[in-house]
């Protein structure tokens, strides 16, 4: 362990398990982070979902340094309007559909499904929240509600009424929403189960079901918006519209910032309802976050890189179709994960994947497989190396593996 690793553990509270590898960083920049040591790694996970443009772009950076110039944080409570708000808040409107057109600006995903739940609970006053087994929404006490893992969930009890996890993909299971419920909180695509897409027939009966009964549809699109699976958000793929979307993570360009958004009526319940700052929050839509998003918005929202999504995700299919040792490659656009047909030496893939430079994980509650979410701004000539050193990988762990059986 290196002297920083060692100082990273003395004084940096973590709630998951120190790795067996660090990577103490030095600069980041496009799709590489080089380490104090001066090693070179390809963040093929774009450090969660985040980096959708890769490390640093210049014109993000380009943006944030001009509104350093003109100011940073003032008071928030609506007594000031912030140019770099409004922006964002009105082309995100623009690109949205109709019941999606206001906005309240947060910092973090977590944040984001607490504002979403409690405008759910504004509007029909219900209690019962329902989630999807195998699902993560944050890590603040309304989001850790509806996280699909019982244990974790359990020893934090008690948290809000949330005891109907239902399991992802059944229709049959629909019924269970009744007019007790108040919101359903759902991922598009599921993340931490390695990237579960919806089925079509199973996200439109969700939709029906949910407006029949009178509870919310919440869609938490806190990885998968912002371009990651070849749309700007992933329900545009199911034709299927929630009626309160969070997004976070990709949205900020590198810069923290998150938001709940809801139709125009919906959202005037925070004001209309008593009491007032019902919600609310000192850094949530930061002018240095809300610029750096709207380029960053601006820059995906083209041909060059939204066009591009889908055909960079099947070069990545392409390079691992026939590879013996994947069984499939799973997700949407750069939202991907790969399913090993024989798993149980994932952890010395992932060892040999970052000794040479490449950096995937596996997935929150599914360690079977890894994660392949690279910038949206990877060129094919990146993902064909990138590629070349992830299939060497695999063929190392695999040799390891053979050796100590
Ligand atoms: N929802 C999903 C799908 C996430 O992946 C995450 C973060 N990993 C969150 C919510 C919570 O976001 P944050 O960590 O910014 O609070």
């Amino acid at each position: 362990m290196n002297t920083h690793a060692h100082l990273f553990k003395r004084y940096i509270a973590q709630a998951s398990e120190y790795p067996t590898f660090t990577v103490d960083v030095e600069r980041a920049e496009g799709i590489y982070i080089w380490d104090t040591q001066g090693k070179k790694y390809i963040d093929f996970i774009s450090s969660i979902c985040v980096n959708n443009l890769g490390h640093r772009h210049p014109q993000i950076l380009e943006a944030i340094h001009k509104q350093m110039d003109q100011y940073l944080h003032v008071m928030v409570y609506g007594e000031f309007i912030q140019g770099p708000q409004l922006a964002l808040a009105q082309k995100l409107a623009e690109l949205l559909p109709e019941q999606l057109q206001k906005i309240f600006f947060l910092n973090s995903g977590s944040e984001a499904i607490e504002g979403a739940i409690k405008l759910a609970r504004l509007y029909n006053k219900r209690k019962e929240i329902i989630g999807f087994a195998k699902s993560y929404h944050g890590s603040t006490m309304g989001a850790m509600s509806v996280l699909g893992h019982d244990k974790i969930r359990d020893t934090f009890e008690p948290l809000l009424p949330c005891h109907k996890m239902l399991p992802y993909n059944s229709e049959a299971d629909l019924n269970a929403i009744t007019t007790q419920t108040c919101c359903v909180i759902a991922e598009v695509i599921q993340s931490g189960a390695g990237m579960v897409c919806a089925e079509q027939n199973f996200l439109t009966q969700l939709r029906k079901r949910c407006t029949e009964v009178g509870a919310l549809l919440i869609f938490d699109e806190i990885q998968t918006g912002f371009g990651r699976t070849a749309k700007l958000f992933a329900f545009e793929h199911y034709g299927v519209v929630p009626d309160i979307l969070c997004i976070a993570k990709g949205m900020g360009g590198g810069m923290p910032i998150s938001a709940f958004i809801s139709s125009v009526a919906l959202m005037e319940l925070l004001n209309n309802e008593h009491p007032l700052l019902g919600h609310a929050s000192t850094f949530g839509g930061h002018p240095l976050s809300c610029v750096s998003s709207l380029k960053a918005l601006e820059l995906i929202n083209t041909p060059e890189i939204l066009g591009q999504v889908e055909a960079k995700g099947q070069r990545i299919r392409n390079h691992l179709k026939t590879h013996p040792q994947i069984l499939e490659v799973r997700g949407k656009g750069l939202f991907l994960a790969v399913v090993f047909k024989d798993p149980t030496h994932i952890e010395q893939i992932v060892e040999r994947c970052m000794a040479n430079g490449f950096i995937t994980l596996w997935l929150l509650f599914n360690h079977e497989v890894l994660a392949l979410t690279p910038p949206l701004t990877i060129t094919n000539q990146e993902i064909d190396m990138a590629m070349a050193i992830f299939k060497q990988s695999l063929d190392e762990a695999f040799r390891t593996y053979e050796k100590q059986k």
